[in-house]
Order: structure tokens, then C-alpha cells, then sequence
């Protein structure tokens, strides 16, 4: 029984086109290359006979003839190509080729614009873990990261600060260490947010202890 995958070749039904193998049987040597080989399952094989037998012709593909080529008997053979020749000329086959060949340029160019910007997503960065020590409190800081990021799709999170004491921080001016992830919030690259952030450390006196 013919599989419906199999049924048409650019439209023609595939019954309309007499393109399939036909074992010589007394050249076969019986090795199952073919059958084993071929993935439409065109042949079944017959063990008592020690035979392949073409099962299923019109689930070949049209125009292959790689079970012929590889078989080391020679025991395997196809029509002529002008049968195939014909039937092009027939059901005018190029022209449907036309129309399919734009549609598939289509298809392969969207595929490869999402796959370069799958790509460009995945190198951009859209999360820095930042450790920093300084003048945290006593330069007002996170007012002023705040700030910056109001109008940016970014956000920071997991904010840490380390100060051994309130007081101290301010009066005594001692350094406090933080620690914060910058995120972006549109799942976009946060570089540009960064640069913005680092400045604002660098204007504070802040020491950036690590980032990545
Ligand atoms: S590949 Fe050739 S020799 Fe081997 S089983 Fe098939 S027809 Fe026979
Ligand atoms: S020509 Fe190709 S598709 Fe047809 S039977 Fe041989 S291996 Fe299978």
C-alpha cells in the first residue's frame, strides 16, 4: 500500500510515474545491502529465496538510484532517464519547481534570520553580578543608581551591603562592601546599562572589586 508521504512528486501522482527498481534475480547475490540501505522501504527481502523483492516501487524517489549504484552484483536497474524526461515535459514540472523553489528561498531565509538572531540573543549579556566596596552610604548611592535606571529596561537585585555599623559608615566614614545583580528587564544585553552604572562608581570613588 502506497504511504500518503510518498504519493506525489511535485504534485503528480506518483502511480503516474514508472520510476523504481527491478531486481535481476540471477545476478542478486543476496548480500540485503539494498534493502537494508534503501529508507523508503521500497525492498522487503525473501529469506527463503535469499532475494530482495521491490515491495513497495512508487515509494522510490524519483530520479534516486542508489540501491542500483551500490549493489556489488549489478543486479539492480532503473529506466531510462528520459522517462523522467517526459514526464517533467508532461505535467510541466518545472514550472511547479518555480513556484516551490521561491517558497523554500523563503522559508531558508527566515529560518536563518531567526537562527542569527537566536545567535545575537545569546552572546548578548543580560545579567552582571557586581561587587563593590567605598563610601557606599555616605555617597548616597542607590538614590543615585536608581535614578539612572528609572528609564532603562534594567533593574538591579539581590542587593547586599556589609557595613560593620551604621554610624560608622557615616560619621566615621568607613567602607562598607556590596554586591548587586544588574538584570535586564526586556531580555535585552545590558551593556549599555552597565557602562552607565560603572560611571556612576567611578564618580563616587567606589571600587569595583569584581564583575562578571
Ligand atoms: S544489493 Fe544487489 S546483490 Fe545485494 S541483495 Fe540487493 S540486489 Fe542482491
Ligand atoms: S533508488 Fe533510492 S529510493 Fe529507490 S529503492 Fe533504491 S535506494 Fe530506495
Amino acid at each position: 500500500m502506497l504511504d500518503p508521504k510518498f504519493a506525489y512528486w511535485h504534485g503528480i501522482p506518483r502511480e503516474k510515474i514508472p520510476w523504481y527498481p527491478t531486481v535481476i534475480e540471477e545476478k542478486c547475490i543476496g548480500c540485503k545491502l539494498c534493502f537494508v540501505t534503501c529508507g523508503r522501504n521500497v525492498f522487503n527481502f525473501d529469506l527463503e529465496k535469499n532475494k530482495p523483492v521491490v515491495e513497495n516501487p512508487y515509494h522510490c524517489m524519483v530520479g534516486c538510484t542508489t540501491c542500483a549504484t551500490i549493489c556489488p552484483s549489478s543486479a539492480i536497474v532503473f529506466p531510462e532517464k528520459k522517462v523522467i524526461e517526459q514526464v517533467e515535459r508532461e505535467y510541466k514540472v518545472l514550472r511547479i519547481v518555480r513556484k516551490k523553489a521561491a517558497e523554500k528561498k523563503t522559508k531558508l531565509d527566515l529560518e536563518r534570520a531567526r537562527r542569527e538572531a537566536l545567535e545575537l540573543l545569546s552572546r548578548a549579556k543580560r545579567k552582571i553580578h557586581y561587587e563593590i566596596a567605598g563610601h557606599i552610604a555616605e555617597r548616597n548611592l542607590l538614590p543615585k543608581i536608581y535614578e539612572f535606571i528609572q528609564e532603562k529596561p534594567c533593574d538591579i537585585v539581590d542587593i547586599k551591603i556589609e557595613t560593620a555599623s551604621l554610624k560608622g559608615c557615616w560619621k566615621e566614614k568607613a567602607p562598607s562592601f556590596m554586591s548587586f545583580k544588574l538584570v535586564s528587564t526586556e531580555y535585552e544585553d545590558v551593556s549599555s546599562c552597565a557602562r552607565g552604572i560603572e560611571k556612576i562608581l567611578e564618580e563616587n570613588g567606589l571600587i569595583l572589586a569584581s564583575k562578571e
